[in-house]
C-alpha cells in the first residue's frame, strides 16, 4: 500500500517545469477539499529531558493523507497552503486536533504533557487568533499550560503584530517556543522582547555537532538560552554520540529519531506509556 503511494509521490515531484505548474494547480484543488474530507492527520514526536529522561513535551506534526497523492509530508504542501491562505483553516484544525488529542490522553489517565503546535505567519495576521486559541482551549477543556506554540523567527520579525499577540497568548498560560533558531533572520532582540520559554536548535546545527564550528554554535545557543532562562531543545538528534555531546554542552531537552520518530497517536501511547 505504502509503495503505491510512494510511486504516486515520486511521479508528482519529478515532472518538468511546465508539469510543475499543473501539479501545483492540481494540488491546490486537492488541498482545498482536504480539510472537509478529513484528510489531515497529526503525528506526534516526543521530547525528552536530558538528565532525567522524562518526557518534556510532544510535538504535533501534520501529514496529509490524500487518496490521490498518498501520504504527503508538510514540506510538500505547507508552502502552498501558506501561499493560498488555506493555512489559516488548516492551522486552526491543527491546534484544535492537538488540544483534543492531548485532553483525551489526560482523560485516559496519562500524565499531563504539553503539546507543541507549529504556527505559520499567516495565522498571526488573523485579528482573532487570540480568540481562536481561547475558544479551542475552552471547547477541548485542555489546560493552557498543556499547549505550546512553536513560532519562527519570521513570525517574531513582524514586531507590530507579534509582540502584542504573543504577550496576550502568554497571559493565557500558553507556552511559546522559538523553532529552528538560527536558520532565519535571527535577531537577539526578538529573544529579548518576547517572553519565549523554549529555544529549539535546528537540526542543521545538530548535524554539524562533530565539527569545531558546529559545536561552538550550539554551545553559544545553549549559553544564550540559559542566560535568558529558556529551556534549550535540540532537534534532529539521531545518534548516541550527539546525545553525549549535547549533554556535555548542557542541552536540556532532546528530540529526534534516536529517541523516536513522529508517531501515530496509538504508537505514541505505546512509546510513552506502554
Ligand atoms: P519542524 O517544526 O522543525 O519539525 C521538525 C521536523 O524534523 C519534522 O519534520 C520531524 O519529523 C523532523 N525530525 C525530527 N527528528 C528528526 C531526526 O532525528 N532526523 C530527521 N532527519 N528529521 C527529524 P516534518 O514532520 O516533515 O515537518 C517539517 C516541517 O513542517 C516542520 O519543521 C514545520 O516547520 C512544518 N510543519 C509540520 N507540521 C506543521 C503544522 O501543523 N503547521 C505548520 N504551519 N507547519 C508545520
Ligand atoms: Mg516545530
Ligand atoms: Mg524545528
Ligand atoms: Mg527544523
Amino acid at each position: 500500500h505504502a509503495k503505491k503511494h510512494g510511486r504516486n509521490m515520486f511521479q508528482l515531484y519529478t515532472t518538468d517545469t511546465e508539469g510543475l505548474a499543473k501539479t501545483d494547480l492540481r494540488m491546490e484543488a486537492l488541498l482545498h477539499k482536504a480539510l472537509e474530507n478529513n484528510e489531515f492527520v497529526l503525528f506526534y514526536q516526543p521530547q525528552y529531558h536530558a538528565e532525567s529522561g522524562k518526557i518534556h513535551g510532544i510535538e504535533a506534526l501534520i501529514r496529509w493523507n490524500s487518496p490521490e497523492l498518498g501520504m504527503v509530508p508538510p514540506s510538500a504542501f505547507i508552502p502552498l497552503a501558506e501561499e493560498t491562505g488555506l493555512i489559516v483553516a488548516i492551522g486552526e484544525w491543527v491546534i484544535e486536533e492537538a488540544c483534543r488529542q492531548n485532553k483525551a490522553w489526560q482523560d485516559q489517565g496519562f500524565p499531563a504533557t504539553p503539546i507543541a503546535v507549529n504556527m505559520s505567519l499567516r495565522q498571526f495576521y488573523q485579528a482573532d487568533l487570540l480568540e481562536t486559541i481561547k475558544g479551542i482551549l475552552k471547547k477541548t477543556g485542555l489546560g493552557p499550560r498543556c499547549l505550546m506554540l512553536e513560532i519562527t523567527e519570521t513570525i517574531a520579525m513582524q514586531e507590530d503584530i507579534a509582540a502584542d499577540i504573543l504577550q496576550q497568548i502568554k497571559e493565557l498560560g500558553v507556552r511559546i517556543a522559538m523553532d529552528d533558531f538560527g536558520t532565519g533572520y535571527s535577531s537577539l532582540k526578538y529573544l529579548q522582547t518576547f517572553s519565549i520559554d523554549h529555544i529549539k536548535i535546528d537540526k542543521a546545527f545538530t548535524d554539524k555537532l562533530h565539527t569545531k564550528e558546529g559545536r561552538a554554535i550550539i554551545a553559544t545557543i545553549i549559553s544564550l538560552g540559559h542566560h535568558l532562562d529558556m529551556t534549550v531543545i535540540a532537534e534532529g538528534v539521531e545518534t548516541p554520540k550527539q546525545v553525549q555531546e549535547l549533554k556535555d554542552l548542557g542541552c536540556d531537552v532532546f528530540q529526534g529519531y534516536y529517541f523516536s520518530r513522529p508517531l501515530a497517536p496509538a504508537d505514541l501511547v505505546d512509546q510513552l506509556f506502554g
